[in-house]
């Protein structure tokens, strides 16, 4: 079914020069970018956004990580979107995420902190609220 989901390219894919080699696996599986822009996210919108994990002992630095910089959203449409996009990001943690996923392939650990280079919507109704956050009421999605 041809859907749409939410992405942030987080600031170690910017820093990391990943976002070319990113955008072309997006491309690659079919799905169409829009409303792509760079943000500067405050603490407030990372709490609401990550609110499912606002209260993880690593969660402070997730969003010192998230404001220090410019991040790059967008919105991902295609067949399956959440699925697809999900599938090319792989795993969170990125010592456990396969080879030829973004995440295994750019991904890393350090001082135990995770740099997993993006975000994915991991369901339509996620995508819906996420979206909303991000870009107000103005963009939605069907
Ligand atoms: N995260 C982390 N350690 C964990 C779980 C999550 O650093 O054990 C961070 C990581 O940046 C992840 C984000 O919190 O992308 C959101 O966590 P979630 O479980 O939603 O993973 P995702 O949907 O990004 O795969
Ligand atoms: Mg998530």
């Amino acid at each position: 079914m041809k859907q749409s989901t939410f992405m942030i390219f987080k600031p170690d894919s910017i820093e990391g020069n990943h976002v070319q080699p990113i955008i072309e696996r997006i491309f690659n599986a079919g799905l169409e970018i829009s409303h792509f822009k760079a943000v500067i996210a405050t603490p407030e919108l990372i709490e609401q956004h990550y609110a499912h994990i606002a209260d993880k002992p690593f969660f402070k630095a997730i969003e010192d990580f998230m404001v220090k910089g410019p991040l790059y959203i967008a919105i991902l449409t295609g067949e399956d979107a959440v699925n697809t996009w999900r599938g090319l990001m792989g795993a969170t943690n990125p010592e456990a995420a396969e080879q030829g996923t973004i995440r295994g392939d750019f991904g890393y650990v350090k001082n135990g902190q995770v740099f997993n280079m993006v975000h994915g919507s991991d369901s339509t109704d996620n995508a819906k609220r996420e979206i909303e956050l991000w870009y107000g009421k103005d963009v939605t999605i069907d």
